[in-house]
């Protein structure tokens, strides 16, 4: 969407100009334009969304304006068009640092969306509460991440780590549920297959894995025929990358020293930057301080002697840019450069200019190795380093984002072992140590490790590895068949369910919730029984029986659900399992018997106990309501 057009007002033709301007009023029209925007521009190309994916909290404004068109055209009460909404949204979230997502002040809000507020029929404040944390606050401002997650059934992270990152960065939304089961789960990211592949291995492919492997790309099997790419030739296609991408970045370093009117001399050095047969190194991302772009040059010494190396060379192909406001982060782009303007790395390190698609193509299609050292666990998935195992590279990174789940001591390098430090100083000390150990004592020598036959055997096969591994997972067909199974289809099932019979299944659900959050309090558990006490041997069952009193909720709308697990130090149940407690008939009214048993299958100390939850059918999820009574 574009807003540059001339009917427009100037100040709004500005609005799709610049990605981050660093000004919160033109972050918001921003958003407005997209989330709100988003939706009107489906609706006038005749495309109505059933189903909405929220990429990240900027978009989040959609799903208010599909709650105000339901609303308008359907009849629909607030509540009920937040119900078939939210069943029908789905959130990723990108970031793992609060301070990576969009808030706004509560007076901004007003001036953008008071009139909003009224057409929707809700006061501000329970507007203002949709994105906030605390809704009776006045002054908390209201968070764009808030607002998606209240606003969608399913939420996930972009790795495993970062989804457990983000339920751990979102606990206070779900105060009463034990960290592991917060409904936020994760959908690693893949990447597009065909578009980062390279010709040299596309042609190897089709030769070796069979003409149709592009038909089904997570397919193991496939994959495991890169074993009969004879070394030699895979060896050659790689190299001819490399040399692709070094005869690409002479070119370009060139343009750059001409623009800057630099020394004829100067300029034709550029001709002799990078050595085709050396070891090259590729570091290519947005200059966030958190991805420590320059600790490879912590230790200039130890860096000039593996860059230097008469016999093993090293060499760096360096690229990305900073956000326009974040000095510190164009402070570490300066460091660099101005490294590769010295004599001493003036061969060995260069810096693309105008990180772009197709930089990063050339990059992780003809580099050796791909850095990558994050501050853990603050990459939230680090994608780029898919991109490299598809033409033959091989990643060497901290057990951070994607990298803790790819990596097997087989298929690539790690660089510490997925330490979390407070110290920032320390961490970057260490790990700086551990980039140089990694790359002296595993990367260097496997790579100049050569056959008779002039073949780095060793490195093929880890090559192999790396592909056999990392293609048939990591790619955007299992992740979008993911987020089809798991959330996409479900939201579309229970769109048409709410939507069937003139939305009467709805309007019940609606009804049923607020009978129950009316009356939530009535709900105790008591009597907790353990029928047979005593210690348990491995193989035995403790049953438990236990009543909840539900005063005027009918029982049918109660679910008893008993967790159990090992017991930490501090006695608190950790990764527990949970049970559904059966109900017996009982005579009393108002309060239901539940019976349930817990298999004892290892030894130790364990911990259990009882919660009770809303239950009904056509609650697409357990935790929706946020009502929990725990014993
Ligand atoms: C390349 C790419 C990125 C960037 O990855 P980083 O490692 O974070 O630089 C992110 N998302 C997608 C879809 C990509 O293709």
């Amino acid at each position: 969407m574009d807003t540059n057009l001339d009917k427009n007002a100037s100040q709004d033709r500005e609005i799709t100009d610049r990605l981050y301007s660093g000004d919160l009023e033109m972050r918001i029209r921003q958003e407005i334009l997209l989330g709100i925007g988003g939706i009107r521009a489906l609706k006038l190309l005749n495309q109505p969304p059933s189903v909405c994916h929220m990429n990240e909290g900027h978009s989040a404004f959609m799903a208010l304006e599909r709650i105000r068109i339901l609303m308008a055209e359907s009849g629909l009460t607030f509540p009920e068009a937040e119900e078939i909404v939210r069943s029908s949204t789905v959130f990723t979230t990108h970031t793992p640092v609060p301070a990576g997502i969009d808030i706004f002040p509560p007076d901004l809000m007003q001036r953008y969306f008071s009139q909003y507020c009224r057409q929707m029929g809700i006061s501000m404040q329970s507007f203002l509460s949709l994105g906030r944390n605390q809704s009776a606050s006045t002054d908390e401002p209201f968070s764009m991440a808030i607002l998606a997650l209240n606003l969608s059934s399913f939420a996930n992270g972009v790795s495993e780590l970062h989804g457990t990152v983000s339920r751990k960065m979102w606990r206070n939304l779900w105060q009463s549920l034990p960290e592991e089961e917060i409904p936020i789960t994760h959908i690693t990211n893949g990447v597009n297959t065909r578009f980062w592949l390279s010709d040299e291995f596309d042609r190897l492919y089709d030769r070796y894995l069979g003409p149709r492997w592009l038909e089904d790309p997570v397919n193991q099997q496939i994959w495991e025929r890169i074993d009969a790419i004879p070394d030699a030739e895979l060896w050659r296609s790689h190299e001819r990358l490399r040399e692709r991408l070094i005869s690409f970045v002479r070119d370009r370093l060139r343009l750059q020293l001409e623009q800057r009117g630099a020394h004829h001399s100067r300029i034709l050095e550029a001709e002799e930057v990078l050595y085709p047969e050396a070891l090259t190194i590729g570091f290519a991302r947005r200059f966030a301080t958190y991805k420590r772009a320059t600790l490879f040059m912590r230790d200039k010494k130890r860096l000039s002697s593996l860059l230097n190396s008469a016999e093993r060379p090293v060499q760096f192909v360096i690229a990305g840019k900073a956000h326009p406001n974040d000095q510190p982060g164009k402070e570490l782009i300066r460091e660099i450069i101005h490294l590769s303007n010295t004599d001493e790395f003036r061969r060995s390190i260069v810096f693309v200019e105008d990180y772009d698609i197709e930089v990063g193509a050339y990059m992780v299609q003809g580099v050796d190795v791909w850095l990558n050292n994050p501050r853990r666990p603050l990459e939230a998935s680090g994608t780029s380093g898919m991109k490299v195992p598809i033409n033959g590279g091989i990643n060497l990174s901290i057990l951070d984002g994607w990298w803790c789940e790819a990596y097997d001591g087989r298929n690539g390098w790690k660089i510490g072992n997925g330490e979390v430090c407070d110290d920032h100083a320390y961490q970057d000390e260490v790990e700086q140590r551990a980039l140089y150990e990694s790359l002296e004592k595993e990367v260097i020598p496997l790579f100049y490790q050569r056959n008779s036959d002039g073949l780095p055997r060793g490195w093929i096969s880890m090559m192999k590895a790396s592909m056999r591994g990392v293609c048939p997972v990591f790619n955007t067909n299992r992740m979008v068949e993911e987020y089809t199974e798991r959330f996409y289809l479900p939201c579309l099932l229970q769109w048409n369910y709410l939507n069937s019979n003139d939305m009467i299944e709805l309007k019940q659900l609606v009804n049923w919730k607020n009978k129950i959050r009316e009356k939530w309090e009535q709900i105790f558990i008591s009597d907790v029984q353990v029928i047979n006490p005593g210690d348990r041997e491995v193989g035995e069952d403790i049953s438990i029986k236990a009543n909840i009193k539900t005063g005027s909720v009918d029982s049918d709308d109660v679910s008893l659900e008993l967790v159990y697990g090992p017991l930490n130090a501090r006695g608190e149940i950790e990764n527990g399992d949970v049970i559904q407690m059966e109900p017996v008939k009982n005579g009393a009214s108002g309060i239901q018997t539940y019976k349930g048993q817990i298999p004892c299958l290892k030894s130790g100390r364990f911990g259990y106990s009882l919660r009770a939850l809303p239950f009904r059918r056509g609650l697409n999820q357990k935790f929706d309501m946020r009502l929990i009574k725990w014993w």
